[in-house]
Formats: C-alpha cells, sequence, structure tokens
C-alpha cells in the first residue's frame, strides 16, 4: 500500500475507507463491520466518517469494528457539520462523534462544509479542540482554491492539514489550481467519491473502453484503476467506500497498482482534465 506523508510527518495510507451509507441499515452491521475490519487488516487504516452520516450510526459501526486494534495503529476522521462549528456547538459535536467512536481522539477533524459561521471562529474552535488533545490535525471540505487562500490569511489557517473534495477519473476540476496550490502549501488532498459512486456520478465510466483495457493490462477490475489513478501523484488520499469484503479487499489491492506512463497519457485522452478554472464539484 502506498503511503501519503502528512505536513506532521505522519504517513497515512494512500486508500482510506469511506463510510457514507454504513450504519443506515442495522442488519448489515455484522457485513460492515467484517468489511472495515478487512480494509484495516489489508492496510486501509485511515478511516473517514462524520457526524452527518446517519447522525452517529456511522460513527458507532466504525468504534464497534475499531474496537479490537491498536488505536495508535489507525487514523480515524471525522466530521463537524457547518452548523456545529462554531463556539456554541463544536466541542460537543466533537466529543458526541468520539463517544460514537468509543475513541477519546480524533487524528483528523474536518469542516464538513462552509455555513454561515465565520471561519475565524470554526478555526479558531477547530484549533481550541487540537490545543486540548480531542484532535491530533485538522482540516477542511468541499474547499475551493479561493476558500483555501481565504483560510491562509486567517490566524492559525496555516495549520490546515488536508482538504477533502470530491475527485474521480471524470471531474478533475481541482487539477487545474486547486491540487497544485495544495503541494505548494504541503496540504494533503482526499478524493471523496473517487469511484464516482461506483459509476452513479458519470455514466459510461464502468464501461469505459480506455479503463477497461488498462483493467485488462494489470489483471484488475476497472474500480480498481480508477483508484490507482487517483493516487498516482502521492498527494491525494482516495478514500472508497465498501460494505463488501469482496470490494474492501480490491481497494486495498489498487494501493499498490502502477499505472504506465502510456496507461495514464491514454486515460488524460479519454478523461482530460480541464484547462481553466470550473466551480468545484460537490455530493
Ligand atoms: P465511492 O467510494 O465513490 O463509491 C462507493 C460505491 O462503490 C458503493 O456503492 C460501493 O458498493 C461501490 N464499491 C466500492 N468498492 C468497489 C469495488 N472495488 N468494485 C465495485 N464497486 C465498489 O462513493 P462515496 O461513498 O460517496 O465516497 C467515498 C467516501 O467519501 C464516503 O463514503 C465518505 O466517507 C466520503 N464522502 C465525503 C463527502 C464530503 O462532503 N466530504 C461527500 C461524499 C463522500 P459496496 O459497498 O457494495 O462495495
Amino acid at each position: 500500500m502506498k503511503q501519503v506523508k502528512l505536513k506532521n510527518g505522519i504517513s497515512v495510507p494512500a486508500i482510506g475507507q469511506g463510510t457514507w451509507h454504513i450504519g443506515d441499515d442495522p442488519r448489515m452491521h455484522d457485513r460492515e463491520v467484517e468489511s472495515l475490519r478487512t480494509g484495516i487488516d489489508s492496510g486501509m487504516t485511515l478511516i473517514d466518517t462524520a457526524e452527518l452520516y446517519g447522525y452517529g450510526k456511522s460513527e458507532s459501526v466504525v468504534g464497534d469494528a475499531i474496537k479490537p486494534y491498536d488505536r495508535s495503529k489507525l487514523f480515524i476522521v471525522s466530521k463537524v457539520l457547518p452548523q456545529n462549528a462554531g463556539r456554541k456547538n463544536m466541542r460537543r459535536a466533537c466529543e458526541t462523534s468520539l463517544k460514537y467512536l468509543g475513541t477519546d481522539y480524533l487524528d483528523l477533524y474536518l469542516y464538513h462544509w462552509r455555513g454561515s459561521i465565520p471561519l475565524s471562529e470554526t478555526v479558531e474552535c477547530l484549533q481550541d479542540l487540537k490545543d486540548s488533545g480531542l484532535i491530533r490535525e485538522w482540516g477542511v471540505s468541499n474547499f475551493d482554491t479561493d476558500d483555501m487562500r481565504e483560510l491562509a490569511r486567517l490566524k492559525h489557517g496555516g495549520n490546515c492539514i488536508a482538504v477533502q473534495d470530491l475527485y474521480h477519473i471524470a471531474s478533475r476540476g481541482t487539477e487545474y489550481s486547486l491540487q497544485p496550490y495544495l503541494r505548494r502549501n504541503d496540504i494533503a488532498f482526499m478524493a471523496y467519491c473517487p469511484l464516482a459512486i461506483n459509476g452513479t456520478l458519470r455514466s459510461g465510466i464502468i464501461s469505459d473502453p480506455v479503463l477497461r483495457q488498462a483493467a485488462d493490462a494489470h489483471g484488475a477490475s476497472v474500480q480498481q484503476i480508477m483508484l490507482a489513478w487517483a493516487i498516482r501523484g502521492g498527494n491525494v488520499i482516495a478514500i472508497p467506500k465498501s460494505a463488501s469484503k469482496q470490494h474492501t479487499l480490491e481497494n486495498a489491492a489498487a494501493g499498490d497498482i502502477e499505472l504506465t506512463e502510456e496507461e495514464l497519457k491514454m486515460l488524460d485522452k479519454a478523461f482530460p482534465a480541464p484547462d481553466r478554472e470550473v466551480p468545484l464539484d460537490i455530493e
């Protein structure tokens, strides 16, 4: 499994595990726990969740899944909702997430998306949580390049360690200015929906002949090629969600697939990056 080094010196797997919709159906609990544990055992020790996902249900399943593991070997990410991202609610929101997760700290806490609370207040609250040890690091989500520049101008804004935005082979808008900005500033990029929700965000991806050709060449699935493509640059962490043990094993194995220059060129042609700024894609 390839690793991504964060600016605090900690290395995390380039492919982690998403959890949106995990916990929605209680009958799926054991299957979801098994799948998350399979992922951890296969090197996907980074798990991404959020207070939003089932309002605690997703964090609870993650809490059950991680119980047998050495906490220090895991990298747990959760997110605070915009309405909780201020003085009044953030600490309580974070403590509630910790309770559901059955842990006493988060490795990374993300501001899920921008709301009406001033960004400066949110950053102060995130910094307070970091100073008091409830979170190790903080970052933001659904931010574009202008949002990042605004953040950088704020007191403590330079402490942002990661940005989580939508990114998959058919949605490359962040490559134009955001990803270069993040690389220059040593901020990691977390790619959500790296499988375009198994193709549902863009019709025709899963059956695309160029992706299929690369998949056949590597004895892999198209989904594995999409993940290998997302993490190709060394600064991107992809967080596919799977409640299937088989898919989880495949996602972990994608962390070792090396696409050739030729394959990358063909994929660029089939799925070109934009040559101008485009609005941030959001799910
Ligand atoms: P995704 O990871 O792009 O796709 C998930 C879908 O792909 C599921 O239907 C899953 O089904 C299927 N799948 C997974 N691995 C597969 C494989 N190897 N082969 C075939 N199908 C496979 O979509 P996502 O869950 O929306 O995004 C990933 C994570 O990003 C979320 O879970 C969440 O943690 C995070 N996220 C963050 C934000 C944000 O605003 N920050 C927004 C959206 C998502 P099975 O379960 O059956 O495998």
